[in-house]
């Protein structure tokens, strides 16, 4: 890629697009490729500017003060235990919900949870979940974004003991709520909705309950975020102090996958390409674009080594569905009992928080959702015409809603992470002068304020 001289790209430009090409890859010095950078939109900015670390700081706070949210704690008291913590969740949501003039809609959605492995009796689990419609009644997509609400200490049945679970999952709880205050006030033209699951630590009940509710109901949920442990900035073991990047889990290999999609995705070489690796590489876009002097490090796998989270439900319901999560854990702090041992502190207590970190992952997780929630639908039926031809033509249909202004043609070389370069077009087809056998394609659509749609990765065609 380095060695493309300018002349071609600019005849390139010149003749198969006529449009201002918004690639970022070569420095004419041929030096180090840049990042791509979305375009900035002033609404995403401001929102980005609104989230406050002292409103995150509070939430973990109060959470904290609950005592123990186990799942299997006390739901009578106002004061200890998850029922009270998943009504005061609620409750915030409302309150947050009063400059949403009527659009935003919070309940807590109850589902039974039968007796099994770490569920001793049969549970009535309740996620606390606020729903903001969107504006546009012939939007049909949802996005999601979740944090866990429940805690635990060392003995994962344990439902007495003190749970402060201020990052685990206080923190992903609490960014879940700044984005409900910062972005009930604006209006989306599609659904957003922001939940504080339950049954995490149990069985990732909550998720999965929620996951199967909108497969049955046939909800056209286009990105699932789920925030766990998005608080801590010094590992345990090896010490190191980095409060500058977050991990995005995205599996490699859908969990969702049928025979067809299996031979396709062989036959195509798009093990890299998963529905929730273009997501992760769209966070890693917009969320750097937006936050500055913060990297977005993809994690090729779906979650950290044999351990899983509440996308996971979502991912094997066939969405496209990533975990946010800090880039070093702490595991004096997470599951376990509060204690001082040998002079160390044990316990998931707020003093090992960082609230600017966790600000900086709610301001990623918003700058991507924003961007999302504001773009077109994504182009469909895109194709890849097999020939023996080392132009490329790719071929797709317009997106249902409203109409795109472009679409953005990204490519990357084969053992490339991220994408390269976009190209923009205004057809539904083009052909470029890049070998299909060289390069991975995907298509995304784009209004004319460059809000971009998930990019789709094309299918064979003839
Ligand atoms: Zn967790």
């Amino acid at each position: 890629m380095k060695t493309i001289p300018l002349l071609i790209l600019f005849l390139f430009a010149f003749l198969s697009c006529g449009q201002d090409s918004n690639n970022a890859i070569q420095d004419s010095e041929g030096g180090k490729k840049k990042p791509l950078a979305a375009p900035k939109d002033t609404e995403i900015s401001n929102m980005v500017q609104e989230i406050s670390v002292d409103s995150i700081r509070a939430y973990i706070g109060t959470m904290v003060d609950f005592g123990t949210r186990h799942s299997l704690s006390d739901t009578v008291s106002d004061t200890r235990g998850i029922g009270a913590a998943r009504r005061w969740v609620k409750s915030k949501f409302e309150e947050f919900g009063k400059a949403s003039s009527g659009r935003l809609k919070a309940i807590l959605d109850p589902y039974v949870v039968q007796k099994s492995g770490r569920i001793p009796h049969d549970v009535l689990m309740k996620n606390a979940m606020a729903t903001l419609k969107g504006t546009d009644p012939d939007d049909d997509r949802v996005l999601i974004v979740s944090g866990h609400l429940d805690s635990r200490v060392s003995d994962v049945m344990d439902a007495e003991r003190d749970a402060p679970g201020a990052n685990d999952d206080a923190s992903g709880v609490a960014v879940v709520m700044e984005l409900c205050r910062v972005m009930s006030k604006r209006e989306f033209p599609l659904t957003i909705i922001f939940v504080a699951v339950q049954g995490e630590e149990q069985g990732l009940f909550g998720a999965t309950h929620l996951a199967r509710k909108c497969r049955q109901d046939s909800i056209n949920v286009i990105a699932m975020f789920n925030n766990d442990i998005v608080g801590n900035t010094i590992s345990s073991n090896t010490n190191i102090k980095d409060s500058t990047r977050v991990r995005v889990f995205s599996e490699t290999i859908p969990a969702f996958e049928t025979d067809n999609m299996r031979r396709l995705r062989r036959r195509t070489g798009a093990e890299n390409d998963s529905k929730s690796r273009q997501l992760a590489r769209y966070i890693k876009e917009l969320g750097e674009s937006y936050v500055e002097n913060f990297e977005v490090v993809l994690n090729y796998r779906t979650d950290r080594f044999l351990r899983g989270g509440d996308h996971t439900p979502f991912s094997r319901n066939g969405f496209t569905a990533i975990r946010m999560c800090e880039i070093n854990e702490n595991f004096v702090h997470q599951h376990q009992d509060i204690r001082v041992e040998d002079g160390i502190q044990y316990g998931d207590l707020p003093e090992f928080v960082d609230y600017n970190y966790t600000a900086k992952v709610a301001r990623v997780n918003l700058a991507a959702m924003a961007n999302l929630a504001y773009a077109p639908y994504e182009p469909q039926n895109v194709g890849l015409k097999f020939n023996l031809n080392n132009n490329t033509t790719l071929v797709w249909d317009k997106p249902k809603g409203k109409e795109p202004a472009g679409y953005n043609i990204l490519l990357r070389e084969t053992y490339q992470s991220n994408w390269e370069q976009k190209i923009y077009v205004t057809d539904t087809t083009a052909t470029i002068p890049y070998s299909k056998d060289n390069y991975f394609f995907a298509v995304q659509s784009v209004d004319a304020d460059g809000h971009s749609s998930l990019p789709v990765f094309p299918r064979p065609v003839r």
